[in-house]
């Protein structure tokens, strides 16, 4: 039998069929002390992909904390093979000081692979990126949308890649967007290294919503599964595109909004969207959908000035439009689909 490869993180040498927590010191406060990201290291006897999971590289952004607790709480997965990184809080100064960004201002998902004696956030993307990123062979990274919006759970890939394609079919969420992701950013650097690795954008910020952790668990355990890490069926989604086009419908007046459509949605081209009205409820206009497609997210404040988004569209090809929506209506209404987009903008009030 071949010997296991070595697998040392943070100064430490994992074992194989061994399981530890280790802190990778990759700063130091004011005070001159260590500051370290905590990581949970799973690693099964057999040798197999080294697989991470890492969330809150934007640190308002709680999906991937909330999904990465529900899968190692109470009974974590046996891995039949390879090795698990679990990395909750990259942007463990963003998450602390209740902010997106690190503080010097510098967004953390723009600043990768860093550089070791650059700026304190090119400091820290580099020692991520060396330290954690370019020990495995392959990953998913955690977001959700920006600040005041939230997103239908999409899994975004660079789909001409095959080894990057076939994690972001099997992860399984409805909707995959293709790209490559911004310059900088965490994925791009890692798949540009050969690292494949995909992002699920789910949700709000400064939240673990019950509907995200659910889909980003199924996603997990369904990668693990696709790779051989654990036994079982992959679960699949209720139906899967992969959208390549997607547009911001934004507003046209100030004034207050009612919306008419939630994440997930089918909307029809020149289907309303949302009523834009006056501050004493005078209608002002309607915002419509310039595409036949689906809600990929939508904002959560229902004050807008002109330009500001309010709705994410992702087009759909008219045959794909309508055997989505068959899928749809045959549906049961308890299913993960249904159940899902109910959960998500529950502080929203839906106009019919
Ligand atoms: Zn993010």
């Amino acid at each position: 039998m071949p010997r296991a490869k070595r697998f040392e993180i943070a100064g430490r040498v994992i074992a194989p069929g061994e399981s530890a927590d280790v802190q990778l010191d990759f700063s130091e406060s004011y005070l001159g002390r260590a500051v370290s990201i905590p990581i949970r290291v799973i690693r099964a006897k057999k040798d197999g992909p080294r697989l991470f999971f890492t969330g809150a590289v934007h640190g308002d952004e709680l999906t991937g904390i909330g999904i990465i607790r529900e899968l190692l709480y109470g009974e974590p997965p046996k891995l039949k093979c390879g090795t698990l990184v679990c990395v909750p809080v990259v942007n463990i100064f963003g998450l602390e000081n209740h902010s997106r960004y690190l503080p010097d201002r510098r967004d953390l998902n723009r600043s990768f692979p860093g550089i070791q004696t650059g700026s304190m956030t090119s400091r820290v993307a580099s020692a991520v990126y060396r330290e954690i990123i370019s020990l495995c062979d392959m990953g998913v990274d955690f977001h959700s949308a920006a600040v005041r919006r939230t997103n239908y759970p999409n899994v975004r890939a660079d789909m001409r890649n095959v080894a990057i394609r076939k994690m972001a079919r099997a992860f399984g969420c409805e909707l995959i967007v293709n790209s490559k992701g911004p310059e900088g950013s965490l994925r791009r650097e890692a798949c540009k290294a050969n690292i494949p690795t995909i992002i699920l954008e789910a949700g709000e910020v400064w939240k673990s919503e019950p509907g995200v952790v659910e889909a980003g668990m199924r996603g997990c355990l369904n990668l693990l599964k696709s790779l051989d890490m654990i036994d079982g069926d992959l679960v699949p989604p209720l139906f899967q595109v992969t959208v390549e086009k997607t547009t911001w419908v934004r507003a046209q007046r100030g004034g207050f909004l009612g919306f008419h459509a939630r994440p997930g949605d089918l909307v029809e081209e020149g289907d309303t969207l949302a009523t834009n009205y006056s501050i004493f409820g005078r209608e002002q206009n309607n915002l419509t959908s310039p595409i036949t497609g689906i809600v990929l997210g939508m904002t959560t404040m229902p004050a807008v000035k002109p330009g500001e988004p309010v709705y994410h569209v992702a087009r759909l090809s008219e045959p794909t439009y309508r055997r989505i929506k068959r899928t749809i209506e045959r549906s049961p209404a308890g299913g993960a689909y249904k159940r899902l987009r109910r959960d998500l903008a529950t502080n929203i009030r839906l106009e019919s």
